[in-house]
């Protein structure tokens, strides 16, 4: 089972951080996004020094997750000599910092400021190019030691981060239930661990119950429990049930549609609105698919093709040709994924269920 060591979740969490992070060392490298570190630096600063952890390295210049940043942040760590690394921020930092500590052979760890990833439990990082194209998912040797979701954080965030969130963790369930069929070993050779189809279930339970509570208590400025369930979700759950099986035609179905250069929308926008589609693709009972339609609609994600842009038919094609074909997600369905039953998939999405 890939996990982090130790996930720490609620409100002050991130107070924790030095007494947790001391049995690795007493020199901290510290990196992340200007407006995480803006956010959580005061804290991050006072639990290490409260704890006589010295920062050696403080770089707040994270933009995005590229060769180039991690060979600069390497550079900068080793001539610090920090005795581990922490990242802090959104997917693109802390991704970032899990690469950097690899490299300098020292434990990482990782400390969320929004809810729309899942990157700072997971043991993968994806690479982009200097203009942000995606490159490769990197899957790193060990998961982080550490992960803090100061819930009190990231609850004071944009509430479109936590929306982003559910909607990729929408598709966990069913692609880990795909991906489990087809009983293949994962890329570094290990089983998909039946707890980890138990996490997928609670996490799409959990996003069913309280994601539009969450999300409406956020507007309102409220940090309720449903709030705190949806982050343990997004965070915890989606993240470990993804890594301990795998994706499948929903981020395939993603990946083709983005690469037409015809669709707009956030990564978890258009994973919901094709998560919608892999249920239908899979004949799953009607009553289950209108479910989640209408959970969409409630909290905001795309259930129609015309909120993610209104693709042409033939951007849809090749979007089809793609995630059938070419991405390496198609293998995870138990049954061949066909550019025409693709299709049709999307063209009964769009009539309504
Ligand atoms: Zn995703």
């Amino acid at each position: 089972m890939v996990t982090p060591s130790l996930y720490l979740q609620g409100k002050g969490a991130i107070y924790h951080l030095g007494q947790k992070a001391l049995p690795f060392g007493d020199k901290a490298f510290v990196v992340g996004g200007r407006t995480a570190l803006s956010i959580a630096g005061d804290r991050v600063r006072k639990s290490l020094d409260s704890n006589g952890i010295e920062v050696v390295g403080w770089k707040d210049d994270i933009k995005d997750c590229t060769h180039a940043t991690i060979n600069r942040l390497v550079e900068d760590g080793k001539r610090c000599k920090g005795h581990f690394v922490v990242g802090v921020g959104g997917g693109r930092a802390v991704d970032t910092a899990k690469v950097v500590a690899w490299k300098m052979k020292v434990p990482a760890m990782t400390i969320g400021t929004q809810c729309a990833t899942n990157a700072d439990a997971s043991i993968e990082s994806i690479i982009y190019t200097e203009d942000h194209k995606f490159l490769e998912d990197l899957v790193l040797p060990r998961s982080p030691v550490l992960v803090i979701e100061d819930t009190e954080i990231i609850s004071k965030a944009p509430f479109k981060y936590m929306v982003w969130g559910m909607g990729d963790a929408l598709a966990t369930k069913f692609e880990s239930e795909a991906y489990a069929k087809t009983r293949q070993k994962k890329r570094d050779g290990v089983w998909p661990t039946a707890s980890a189809l138990a996490l997928a279930d609670g996490c799409f339970k959990s996003l069913m119950e309280h994601g539009f509570k969450a999300i409406t208590d956020l507007k309102n400025g409220i940090h309720s429990l449903d709030v705190d369930d949806v982050i343990e979700a997004v965070k915890l759950s989606s993240a470990l049930a993804f890594e301990n099986t795998d994706c499948a035609l929903a981020h395939a179905l993603h990946n083709g549609l983005t690469k037409t250069g015809q669709v707009k929308g956030e990564h978890g926008e258009i994973v919901a609105y094709a998560t919608i589609v892999q249920t239908v693709f899979e004949k799953r009972p009607k009553d289950e698919i209108r479910q989640i339609v209408e959970w969409c609609e409630k909290v905001g994600l795309p259930t129609k093709l015309k909120a993610i842009g209104e693709p042409s038919k033939a951007a849809l094609r090749q979007a089809a040709e793609w995630a059938c074909d070419k991405d390496r997600n198609a293998k995870n369905m138990p049954v061949k994924m066909r550019v025409g039953d693709l299709l049709e998939a999307i063209e009964q999405v769009e009539h309504g269920i």
